[in-house]
């Protein structure tokens, strides 16, 4: 939930509105919730872009994403080119949250990764930022989005800008720029009345058929973040309705261990022969999140040799957070105490294969039994037939052993090492330096539930993350709280991969 934080900001924007009011004799109305700062449709001129540098910004008539005009950028010589929008004066804050989004597309023939980009002048100068990296299939359109972005704290003279992050010069096209202040609703609750219901799916569907506009608000409307209301909106908000996950109306942010018996946790699901995030992400109480997670268990937490793993799991319960826990088959039939207690805990069982072994050029069939001995065993405790995430042991993939897993294998956004002997502190600040360049958000970090170091970095960053704005969440939870889908056959370092 971001209600408790946008509030937070709005009051301080309106108190120092109050503070310089004498001084100023026009001062601009405080942001409202939800209010947009930059609407670039391209219809009727460049709307405040131009070029970065001497590469070609041009309005082109010819497949605008919406509308009739759209912008091409060609004659690019560098990876940065691209077009650009000064903020100055645009009700923009440092250390403010918002929503960033932009319709994309390029002709290169195959997929190139794209951004959303900050320049700003920060404590020590010329600074840079990327708001969201995508990549972008060739020859469709694609909507790069961050639905909270926070700008860094220190920043001042900031301007927007899209460009490539590889080293090729393609062309590319832009349309429909947009920046609001994040909605104080969900998504998904369609007409503000604070809760997801099945009055907000029929606001929708009147909203379809033309029937009303009533009820119907585009910041909550908008599912999918593409600057409309259409049928994959109202998909993606019945998925949400019909798995029941956001059936609950009241957001839990106690930090006592109660809260932990009644959560569903992050698992998949199949549902019409998709593996969907089945997770509830109503608790979550921050503007980030990160997906912590745990390989090689179980160690037998609550026994002698578990101490680190229930050292971890408590620190987590304690701060009212999540996380993902790949079990290894062989372990488990001696330390089974600790997956019923990760799952009643709401933490997300995945899988980590039977053996742990080094599989890569192995055939499907040689996989996929390593994946079902590990879920058959984990089956029995979690009490239901269910597929897993599944972590590659080793982090070592190809496209047969992808194809052969059901579902999808969360890998490694972030390394910390502690296999390899990193310190308590190397793990602690290797998170921390992530979050405090901003790319902590949306990443799964790789861990180990064995290591004493492990579990004291554990302790220390639960605390901090929580006060800089994060939760730690399962990789389920953080997908869903960033509105991505997991597919299955993929391999996820980040949402947005
Ligand atoms: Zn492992």
């Amino acid at each position: 939930m971001k209600t408790v934080n946008l509030k937070r900001h709005l009051a301080r924007v309106v108190s120092a509105a109050l503070l310089v009011s004498s001084a100023v004799a026009t001062m601009p109305a405080p942001v409202q919730a939800g209010q947009s700062l930059l609407k670039a449709t391209f219809e009727s001129g460049f709307d405040g872009f131009a070029a970065r540098s001497k590469e070609s910004v041009e309005r082109v008539s010819t497949d605008a994403y919406e509308g009739d005009y759209c912008l091409l950028i060609s004659n690019r010589e560098e990876s940065w080119n691209g077009p650009v929008y000064s903020m100055a004066g645009g009700g923009w804050e440092a250390g403010g949250t918002y929503e960033f989004s932009c319709a994309v597309k390029q002709n290169s023939g195959s997929a190139i990764k794209m951004q959303m980009s900050l320049e700003y002048t920060g404590a020590d100068g010329t600074a840079y930022a990327q708001i969201v990296t995508q990549s972008v299939p060739s020859g469709e359109w694609t909507i790069l989005s961050n639905p909270s972005y926070t700008i860094p704290a220190e920043a001042s003279g900031m301007s927007l800008y899209v460009e490539t992050t590889d080293e090729d010069k393609y062309d590319f096209y832009v349309d429909l720029i947009q920046s609001s202040v994040p909605s104080v609703y969900r998504k998904g609750d369609v007409n503000h009345d604070e809760k997801i219901s099945i009055n907000d799916v029929n606001a929708m569907v009147d909203f379809l058929l033309a029937k009303s506009t009533k009820d119907v608000n585009l910041d909550t409307a908008d599912m999918n973040g593409d600057g409309k209301i259409n049928a994959i909106d109202l998909a993606l908000l019945k998925q949400l309705f019909v798995s029941g996950e956001y059936t609950r109306t009241t957001t839990t942010t106690t930090t006592t261990t109660t809260t932990t018996t009644t959560e569903s946790g992050g698992k998949l699901q199949r549902i019409k022969g998709q593996w969907t995030h089945v997770a509830d992400t109503s608790w979550i109480n921050a503007t980030k999140v990160v997906a912590l997670s745990f390989d090689d268990g179980p160690f037998g937490a609550y026994t002698q040799q578990g101490k680190a793993a229930a050292k971890i799991q408590d620190e987590l319960t304690k701060n009212g957070f999540h996380a993902t826990f790949f079990y290894e088959g062989d372990h488990i039939s001696s330390n089974e105490n600790e997956v019923k207690e990760a799952e009643k805990r709401g933490f997300e069982v995945a899988n980590h294969t039977w053996s742990h072994p080094h599989w890569k050029g192995w055939g499907s069939s040689q996989v996929y039994d390593e994946y079902l001995k590990c879920k058959q065993a984990l089956d029995r405790l979690v009490g239901e037939d269910r597929e897993y995430a599944t972590r590659p042991p080793f982090l070592e993939y190809d496209n047969t052993i992808l194809n052969a897993l059901p579902g999808p294998a969360p890998n490694c956004g972030h390394d910390t090492t502690d296999w390899n002997g990193a310190s308590t502190q190397n793990i602690v600040s290797g998170i921390q330096q992530k979050a405090q360049s901003n790319q902590l958000d949306g990443r799964v970090v790789l861990m180990h539930e064995n290591y004493d170091t492990t579990a004291a970095a554990v302790e220390q960053l639960c605390p901090w993350l929580k006060q800089n704005g994060y939760a730690v969440v399962t990789v389920s939870e953080m997908f869903k709280f960033h509105g991505k889908e997991l597919k299955a056959h993929k391999l996820y370092n980040t949402v947005w991969d």
